[in-house]
């Protein structure tokens, strides 16, 4: 038989093929730039302190079973991690107007708030989500595979190296009333481009004017300033401008370092108790068809931390320390570009680089100078010149930044 005979090849993932292209090279100087995860100063993978502690606990503790969670997920994971997100003392949750639901990290929860989106939302015309020009590929794929068709938003601007604001706003100004727009809360991947606090405010005085509903999408937070308060102003203020409607993604992959666990959870937030609580078993009925329970460990490790103050104050350092490393990394490579090799700068400096948050760099080099660093240099980013800036450490960051001089000459 021969039913599968006219299934095409798919083309693979440029990320994950970037990555076995950087296992499968020998060179002992090959540095790995393409990757979405931390490093440590060794370029090894790191375990955080409080996970660790997190989980031993969790270890030894007899009570704890295999049972499944219930179908919206651990309960005292998804109310600490909607606290975390939207404030210790957010009015939405005083309120009773959040409806979290665990997910399989921030992937399922844009998932899942996509197939919500595309059951419950009342599009006004063409089913459409904005999403910012870059953004994270799955994005739209994900919108896609839900019948959602993602439309592009200027966003980054080639020639400043940075947000082009009036882009952006003035598409946000001409879409229909009551669209769907696709924000990353903090730390853009790939850009590391984020608006500013007054940008935001801005940004939020439009979506209030016309009715846009703001899809948010956290996967960074405390990633990008080292700390967790800091990142999710975004979120909150949006949150407080009680009139926008607010759906939020959000993973603990980066933050936690759990990317292999699939922690994350959706956030929905209504206008009345009444509102979130059809929200909730709409939601279940989803997620039942899909995943039907949430997986255990991951959460359980999660609420731990967020719910004992020992644990929740090494995580804050936990994830100071990343940030602080990632920051202190992209100064490193500012200087050596900037100070030591004298290096010609796209747009005329290297400021970019340590303006830009996050665990990303766009470095402004060209499709050519990108191919000459990856194919000579054995240093891997993908072509549109994304570095992941946890793949820079003290031991590689000179040869890194010798071959970003010899390309650009
Ligand atoms: N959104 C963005 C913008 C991301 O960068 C990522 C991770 N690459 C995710 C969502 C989701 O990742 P995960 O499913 O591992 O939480």
């Amino acid at each position: 038989q021969a039913v599968w005979a006219s299934v095409p090849e798919a083309p693979p993932d440029v990320i994950f093929q970037l990555t076995a292209a950087y296992k499968a090279d020998k060179y002992d100087k090959k540095v790995n730039l393409g990757i979405g995860a931390y490093r440590d100063n060794d370029g090894k993978p790191w375990v955080l302190p409080s996970v660790q502690q997190a989980q031993e606990r969790l270890i030894a503790d007899k009570s704890v079973d295999h049972e499944y969670l219930s179908i919206t997920g651990l309960p005292t994971f998804t109310s600490s991690a909607a606290k975390l997100l939207l404030g210790a003392d957010s009015p939405a949750v005083a309120e009773d107007r959040v409806t979290s639901v665990q997910t399989i990290s921030g992937t399922g929860a844009n998932h899942l708030g996509a197939v919500f989106l595309s059951k419950f939302y009342a599009f006004n015309g063409d089913r459409q989500i904005f999403i910012s020009n870059p953004t994270w590929a799955n994005h739209k794929a994900i919108f896609n595979s839900v019948g959602i068709k993602p439309v592009d938003y200027p966003y980054y601007d080639a020639k400043t190296i940075a947000l082009d604001f009036e882009g952006f706003t003035s598409t946000l100004k001409n879409a229909p009333n009551g669209s769907v727009i696709l924000l990353h809360a903090c730390a853009h991947n790939p850009t590391g481009v984020d608006p500013t606090k007054e940008q935001w405010h801005a940004i939020a005085d439009i979506f209030l004017a016309k009715g846009h509903l703001a899809f948010f999408d956290s996967a960074y937070q405390g990633f990008a300033s080292g700390n967790l308060d800091a990142d999710a102003f975004s979120v909150r203020y949006f949150v407080s401008r009680r009139d926008i409607p607010v759906l939020v993604c959000q993973s603990f992959a980066k933050n936690a370092g759990l990317y292999g666990e699939r922690v994350g959870a959706l956030h929905v937030i209504s206008a009345t108790k009444e509102q979130a609580k059809a929200v909730t078993t709409q939601l279940s009925v989803i997620q039942r068809s899909e995943i039907s329970n949430p997986p255990a460990f991951g959460a359980r490790v999660v609420s731990m931390i967020l719910n004992d103050q020992k644990l929740w104050a090494q995580w804050n350092e936990d994830v100071r320390t990343m940030a602080n490393r990632i920051i202190d990394m992209r100064k490193q490579l500012f200087e050596l570009l900037t100070n030591k090799h004298k290096t010609p700068a796209p747009g005329g400096n290297w400021n970019h680089i340590v303006k830009q948050i996050g665990m990303f760099t766009y470095l402004g080099l060209s499709e050519k100078q990108v191919a000459k660093v990856v194919n000579e240099g054995h240093i891997y980013m993908t072509k549109n010149a994304r570095a992941s800036v946890a793949g820079l450490n003290t031991h590689n960051i000179e040869y890194v930044a010798q071959w970003i001089d010899k390309a650009v000459r």
